[in-house]
C-alpha cells in the first residue's frame, strides 16, 4: 500500500505546538543553555597598522586548520586570524556535525567530476581524516567524537534504486559497505518507513560547537593572534605583500587566506561561483526512556535519506534527536540576514520527524537554527589564489565541510606557498566549476532547479531540465 506522503500524517499544529518556545539559536553554541562557560571575547584589532607573515581572514573550520596548519609548518611564523563576528558562530557552529573522509561531497559526485582523479581523491580524503582525527588527540580537543557509520536510507520506492546504486559504486571503490534490508535497519532505528539503506562505517560524528571551539584554544596555544569582531573591508598590494585592511586598522602581511565561506567579502570574484543557500536545523529535548525504547537506535548512526532534498539526522551524546536538511533556501539577491534563519522550513522538519518516528508524536523541540551553506554548481570547493599570488582561497564546501575544512585550509596554504604539490596538481584544485549566471537570472535558475528537484523526489522521474543541468556537469542539493 502507497504511503501517505512524508509530514501529511502530522497536522501543522502538532508541529507548531512541538516548536513552542524553541530557542532561536544554534544548539551547539549556546553555552548558557549547555551549562558551559561562553569563551571569552578576543579584542578587535585595534586601530593602526601592524605586521605579521600571515593573516587569516575567517575563524570557521577552514580558517583555523588554516592557523594550525601555517604554525605546525613554521612555529615561528608570525600568524593573525580576523574574524569579523565570534569565532565559530557561522556555518562551522551550526552544522549537523557529520565527519566524513570525502573530499568531493561523496563518492558518486567524484565520480562524475573527476573519473580519472577518484583514486587520489579517496586516498587524500582518507589522510585527511586519519590526520584530522590525529589532531583532536594532539591538541586534546574533547568534542565528543565518535564513529558509529552512517546509514543512507531509502523512504520511498524510487529511493530503493539509488540506495541500491550508492552501494554497488561503494563496494566497487573498495568501501566496506553493508546494504540492510527493511528488516536489518529497523532493528537498529525503527521507522515504519524505512525501505532499505546502506551503511558505511566510516561516517564520525562530533559536537560542532565544541570541536570550533577546541580549535580556536590550540591556534591560540600555538601563538596565533584571534581577533573578534575585525571585519576585513579590503586588501591592497603593498610592496611584495598584501595589505588587510579592517576599518580604521590595518596589517601589512606576507601572505593571506581567506575562509569566508558563504559571506561575500572584499574578494568579489568569488560571488559567481558560490551561492549563499539556506539549511535549517531542529534539536530535541532529551528523549525519554519510552521514546528511545520505541525508536532503537542503541548505535547512534548518523542517518540520511537519498532524496534529492534530503534529512541528515542523528542521536546526540545526551540522546536528544538533531533533525536538519530538506529544504534549501535561496534568497534573491543572495542576501544573508539574522531575520531569514527563522522559517516555516522548521514547521515542515518537525512534521517530517514525526512522521518518520510516530513514536515522537508528543516531542519538543528545544532549539531551531539555520547556517548558510556556500554552495558550487560542482558542490566542491573552489581553490586559487589572488593579487599576483599575495592571497589563496578556500571557499564553497556545499554542506560537507567538517572534515574537508582541513585539507582545503591546506590546498590554500600550499597555493600560498607557490611551490607546487599533489594537493595543487588536483583537477579539483587547478579547475573553476561552472560560474553561476548573474541576478536575476540566477534567483529564477535556482527556483526552476528546486521544483525540478522536488518534483523528481515525488514522481522518480528526472524531467528535462535536471538533464540538461546533469550534462552540463551541474546540480544543486544540500
Ligand atoms: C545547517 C548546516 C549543516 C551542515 N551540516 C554539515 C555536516 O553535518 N557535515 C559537514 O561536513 N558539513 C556540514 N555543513 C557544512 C560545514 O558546516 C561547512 O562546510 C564548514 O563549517 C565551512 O567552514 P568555513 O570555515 O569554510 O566557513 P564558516 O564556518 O562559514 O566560517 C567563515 C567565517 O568567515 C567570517 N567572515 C566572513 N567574511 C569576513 C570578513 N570580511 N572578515 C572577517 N571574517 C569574515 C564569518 O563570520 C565566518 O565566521 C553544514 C552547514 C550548515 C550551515
Amino acid at each position: 500500500m502507497p504511503q501517505t506522503p512524508l509530514g501529511e500524517d502530522v497536522t501543522p499544529a502538532r508541529a507548531a505546538a512541538a516548536l513552542t518556545g524553541a530557542r532561536q539559536h544554534s544548539y551547539w553554541t549556546d553555552w548558557d543553555y549547555r551549562g558551559l562557560p561562553e569563551p571569552s571575547l578576543r579584542a578587535p584589532l585595534r586601530p593602526g597598522a601592524g605586521r605579521a607573515d600571515l593573516v587569516i581572514v575567517g575563524g570557521g573550520f577552514t580558517g583555523l586548520w588554516a592557523a594550525i596548519q601555517a604554525k605546525e609548518a613554521d612555529p615561528a611564523r608570525s600568524v593573525v586570524l580576523l574574524e569579523s563576528g565570534r569565532v565559530g558562530e557561522a556555518a562551522s557552529g551550526r552544522n549537523g556535525g557529520f565527519v566524513s573522509p570525502s573530499l568531493t561531497h561523496g563518492l558518486a559526485q567524484g565520480l562524475a567530476c573527476w573519473p580519472e582523479e577518484i583514486d587520489t581523491l579517496e586516498r587524500l580524503g582518507a589522510e585527511n581524516y586519519a590526520g584530522w582525527k590525529a589532531s583532536l588527540t594532539t591538541y586534546g580537543i574533547d568534542c565528543g567524537f565518535h564513529e558509529p557509520g552512517e546509514l543512507t536510507i531509502a523512504l520511498t520506492e524510487h529511493q530503493v534504486e539509488r540506495v541500491r546504486e550508492g552501494y554497488e559504486s561503494a563496494r566497487a571503490h573498495g568501501h566496506e559497505v553493508e546494504l540492510l534490508d527493511a528488516t536489518q535497519v529497523r532493528a537498529r532505528v525503527d521507522s515504519p518507513r524505512y525501505l532499505l539503506a546502506h551503511r558505511d562505517p566510516h561516517i564520525g560524528l562530533v559536537d560542532p560547537g565544541l570541536l570550533v571551539r577546541g580549535l580556536a584554544d590550540a591556534a591560540e596555544r600555538l601563538g596565533v593572534v584571534v581577533h573578534e569582531h575585525s571585519p576585513v573591508t579590503a586588501f591592497e598590494t603593498v610592496g611584495a605583500g598584501l595589505r588587510v585592511t579592517c576599518g580604521d586598522a590595518s596589517i601589512d602581511a606576507e601572505g593571506v587566506i581567506l575562509g569566508t565561506g558563504a559571506f561575500r567579502g572584499p574578494l568579489k570574484r568569488l560571488a559567481i561561483y558560490t551561492l549563499p543557500v539556506y539549511d535549517h536545523v531542529l534539536m530535541t529535548e532529551p528523549l525519554t526512556a519510552e521514546q528511545l525504547a520505541a525508536i532503537g537506535w542503541a548505535g547512534r548512526e548518523g542517518l540520511t535519506d537519498a532524496g534529492n532534498q534530503f534529512h541528515y539526522y542523528r542521536r546526540t551524546l545526551d540522546d536528544r534527536v538533531l533533525f536538519g536538511g530538506y529544504d534549501a533556501n535561496y534568497h534573491f539577491p543572495g542576501r544573508i540576514s539574522p531575520t531569514l534563519e527563522q522559517s516555516a522550513s522548521h514547521d515542515l522538519l518537525a512534521r517530517h520527524l514525526i512522521s518518520i518516528f510516530p513514536a515522537l508524536a508528543e516531542v519538543r523541540f528545544t532549539h531551531r537554527w539555520a547556517g548558510v551553506i556556500d554552495t558550487t554548481s560542482r558542490f566542491t570547493p573552489i581553490f586559487g589564489t589572488a593579487f599576483g599570488g599575495r592571497l589563496a582561497y578556500a571557499v564553497g564546501y556545499t554542506g560537507l565541510g567538517v572534515g574537508s575544512t582541513r585539507f582545503g585550509a591546506a590546498v590554500a596554504l600550499d597555493l600560498l606557498a607557490g611551490v607546487p604539490t599533489e594537493r595543487t596538481e588536483l583537477a579539483m584544485v587547478r579547475e573553476l566549476p561552472m560560474p553561476f549566471p548573474p541576478e536575476p537570472i540566477r534567483y529564477a535558475v535556482v527556483r526552476a532547479t528546486r521544483s525540478a528537484l522536488a518534483a523528481e523526489d515525488r514522481t522518480g522521474r528526472r524531467g528535462l531540465w535536471l538533464k540538461v543541468l546533469d550534462r552540463m556537469g551541474i546540480g544543486f542539493d544540500t
